[in-house]
């Protein structure tokens, strides 16, 4: 057992902290509960904002994104975002959305999730949470098994061959207190390695008997995940918390 000032940080590895009534208030939050959080955002024109956000923090990492089911209105935006590909090392939230039955629509989103891959595989190191609804197969297939950089599959719902397919290939996972309540959620859950388990709120988005989750409400995975892993809550944060910062490169906060 580690003393309370050694305590494992938390990780909320896809949180939109843009979205909430008062942003810096969860910054705050994020801070003083040690909360590891990938900020993301849903277009490219919003990015500044969520990045000034973040100066300052020690914890907050702005994510740079081009959500797939706002390719309609916000594609165009493409060039923008990869104008910004620099700024930051945090990409998402990004992918595919199968929801819509239109073609077209989800031709224009395979080209732009395509176009942003091959640009972030020239950096190496981008670290990316992406969307999956419906389009598990196809996401996996357009990261392929070599990427240069950390793919992490945000609420992953796909089938459990497709699920085996991006283990193979390297990705990683973070996985919510949604996931937790299903049996198709815990059937996900027990598939995934242990060393590349991120936890994530997914936050307004996901709520809890109403209320929208925050960045510290991620601890609420953790007992779910500590009965799969067969430890206790606190070596589970430890392992969520390790997974992070060796993806970050940080070997010195785990504990
Ligand atoms: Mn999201």
């Amino acid at each position: 057992m580690q003393p309370p000032s050694q305590e494992s940080v938390l990780v909320d590895a896809h949180c939109h902290i843009d979205l909430y009534p008062s942003p810096e208030e969860i910054v705050a939050l994020v801070e003083k509960a040690r909360v590891h959080t990938i900020a993301v955002t849903n277009a490219p024109f919003v990015f500044r904002h969520t990045q000034e956000l973040s100066k300052g923090s020690q914890y907050l990492h702005p994510a740079l994104g081009m959500h797939p089911e706002l390719i309609k209105s916000h594609g165009s935006q493409l060039d923008q975002m990869l104008s910004l590909l620099n700024e930051t090392r945090f990409i998402g939230e990004v992918g595919l959305d199968y929801v819509t039955p239109d073609r077209t629509l989800r031709q224009q989103q395979s080209a732009i999730f395509t176009r942003i891959l091959e640009e972030c595989a020239r950096h190496g190191d981008k670290v990316i949470t992406v969307h999956s609804r419906r389009a598990a197969r196809d996401v996996i297939a357009a990261v392929g098994p070599n990427f240069p950089g950390t793919v992490i599959l945000h609420w992953f719902s796909g089938a459990l061959s497709d699920l085996r397919k991006a283990i193979s290939f390297g990705l990683w996972f973070s996985v919510n207190y949604a996931m937790t309540g299903s049996s198709n959620g815990q059937a996900i859950l027990a598939e995934l390695p242990m060393a590349r388990v991120l936890t994530e709120t997914d936050g307004p988005f996901l709520k809890i008997g109403g209320v929208p989750q925050r960045p510290p409400d991620v601890a609420a995975v953790l007992p779910t995940l500590a009965q799969i892993w067969n430890v206790d809550e606190a070596e589970a944060k430890r392992v969520v918390a390790e997974n992070f910062l060796r993806l970050i490169g940080d070997a010195t906060d785990a504990r």
